[in-house]
């Protein structure tokens, strides 16, 4: 029916060409599936070579998925990243900054004894690895006319008091830095959003909440995914009162929000800081 034709096709990437920073692991490595699912072909950049590797062997073949390591505090291999996709395929549509550290200690540790080398290193990939992944997608895209950069952010960028000084203003600056990219871009026809999760059971999560709570350290995620689940359950449970111990939030649910994004479907959605937090924010 033409009711029926007007509606977005379900693989709703077909045909696109994304970057994942920070793809070997948590959120990144499950949105390359879900993107994958959806008819996207892959590059995973990351630093983590081995893990990184099998992940993009997992979803296909190198026309599909291929792995690169980019280390996003290097601009020269955000530059090859970008590089590799549109030699392979020919373009890039989508960009999605996701790499992150949390450095420091998740309990906001006092700003008296702020270490700066700390600072200096989680701006470095939280927020210049950011910025290198804008510059050089767009560099790509905006000849064009057309693309998509997705950055992840943070509820901790939104809201004072959750987490490290460093990163929470790290996560902060990536939404003004997404705004001012979006203004400047939007005319040239490349959307920028940013993705902000609460926290999300993957290996990062799991190890900030149990900072955040107090509870021992548990490997940083070596006990597997229902371990990160069973950590990341408790901060609902404390935060999140109303909402029960039902609640957990996981990769997947961050990385069908940046499909929506990455898709047409979001065509004229730019400069938006899209939170995916269950209602954190607004508890
Ligand atoms: P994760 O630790 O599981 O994955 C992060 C990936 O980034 C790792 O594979 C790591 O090797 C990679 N990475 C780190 N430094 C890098 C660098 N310099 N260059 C390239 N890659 C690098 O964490 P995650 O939970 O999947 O986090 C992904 C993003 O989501 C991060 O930006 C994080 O700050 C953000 N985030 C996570 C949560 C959460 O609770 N998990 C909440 C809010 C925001």
């Amino acid at each position: 029916s033409r009711l029926l034709s007007g509606c977005s096709d379900s693989r709703r990437l077909a045909g696109k060409v994304a970057i994942i920073t920070g793809a070997a692991s948590g959120i990144g490595k499950v949105t390359a599936a879900e993107f994958v699912r959806n008819g996207a072909m892959v590059v995973l950049a990351d630093v983590q070579d081995e893990l990184g590797r099998a992940a993009a062997a997992e979803l296909g073949g190198p026309d599909t998925a291929c792995y690169i390591r980019c280390d996003v505090t290097d601009e020269a291999q955000v530059a090859a990243a970008v590089d590799l996709a549109v030699a392979r395929h020919g373009r890039l549509d989508v960009m999605f900054n996701n790499a992150g550290i949390t450095g420091g200690n998740y309990a906001a540790a006092p700003i008296e004894s702020l270490d700066m080398a700390d600072f200096d290193r989680v701006m470095a990939v939280n927020l210049r690895g950011v910025a290198a992944g804008i510059k050089h997608a767009a560099r790509a895209m905006a000849p064009r006319g057309e693309g998509c950069i997705l950055c992840t952010s943070s509820t901790a960028g939104a809201l004072g008091g959750s987490g490290p000084h460093a990163y929470s203003v790290s996560k902060t600056a990536v939404v003004g830095m997404v705004r001012s990219a979006a203004a400047e871009l939007a005319p040239r026809g490349v959307r920028v959003n940013a993705i902000s999760p609460y926290a999300i059971a993957t290996p990062m999560g799991a190890r900030s909440v149990r900072e955040m709570l107090g509870l021992p350290p548990g490997g940083a995620g070596d006990g597997g995914k229902e371990e990160e689940e069973e950590v990341v359950r408790r901060v609902f449970e404390e935060d999140l009162n109303e909402m029960g111990g039902g609640v957990v939030l996981r990769a997947e649910d961050v990385a069908r929000a940046a499909v929506f994004l990455a898709s047409d479907d979001a065509r004229y959605i730019t400069g938006h800081n899209l939170m995916v937090d269950g209602g954190f924010s607004v508890a």
